[in-house]
């Protein structure tokens, strides 16, 4: 019998510290169902190919559907929470995730199974409680990228792709993180590439 194989070599799971994305001279708009906890939160689940290129838009006749995401919704709303204006509930976040990225893995997850692997990857690598636990605390200044990656990577045992935006002065500081997962979505890897973002030597965790 031939399987389908799946598309796509890896993936990426992208977590985003709020008060980088709002802490821009873009600034943010909390969604609707109130202010996100003080917390990492999904941007994504993207999978990757290990030459670094990767699908996107890959079926669009299976657009997002909520009423097949409904059990998951208020853990969507909790660890998954929207940031972009206009304010809204975080559907056209989900439904943009899903489109662009969750289509290209559906031989392996469905919609269903994207937005709950996600989730509990979320649950699985609690990232605030590992920078705390080696001193790295939002609102406390800049660390180097260095003491960052490692306290990450000692705590989960792969190395994390980190990338940084801009704050309205001009300070590098930490925006994104990146751990990288098998196909099946439930087994952390070495990536096989990391991410090509760029961050200063020394970074700021603003709070949020
Ligand atoms: P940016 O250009 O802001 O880094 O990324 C814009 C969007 O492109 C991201 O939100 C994501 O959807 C996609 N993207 C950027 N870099 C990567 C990558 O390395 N892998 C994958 N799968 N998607 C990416
Ligand atoms: P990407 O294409 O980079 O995966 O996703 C970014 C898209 O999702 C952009 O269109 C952005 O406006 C939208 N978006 C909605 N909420 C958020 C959010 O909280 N963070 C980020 N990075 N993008 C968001």
């Amino acid at each position: 019998v031939l399987c389908a194989a799946q598309d796509f070599d890896f993936f990426y799971f992208v977590q985003q510290w709020p008060g980088s994305y709002c802490d821009t001279k873009q600034s943010c708009c909390y969604p609707t169902t109130g202010k996100p906890s003080t917390d990492f939160g999904i941007h994504g689940l993207w999978p990757n190919n290990n030459d670094g290129s990767y699908p996107s838009n890959c079926d669009s006749n299976n657009p997002y559907n909520q009423k097949k995401v409904s059990d998951l919704i208020s853990q969507m709303q909790q660890s998954w929470p929207t940031l972009a204006c206009p304010s809204n509930s975080g559907s056209s976040f989900w439904a943009h995730e899903w489109e662009k990225h969750g289509t290209c893995s559906e031989s392996v997850l469905d919609q269903h199974g994207y937005f709950k692997t996600a989730l509990n990857l979320k649950a699985q690598i609690d990232l605030l409680q590992i920078l705390r636990s080696s001193g790295i605390n939002p609102d406390d200044g800049f660390y180097s990228l260095s003491s960052i990656r490692n306290a990450i990577k000692n705590a989960i045992g792969y190395t994390p792709g980190i990338e940084c935006n801009v704050d309205a002065s001009g300070n590098s500081q930490l925006y994104q993180i990146y751990i990288c997962v098998d196909t099946s979505g439930s087994n952390l890897i070495e990536c096989p590439v990391l991410p090509n973002k760029k961050c200063g030597s020394t970074v700021e965790f603003p709070s949020f």
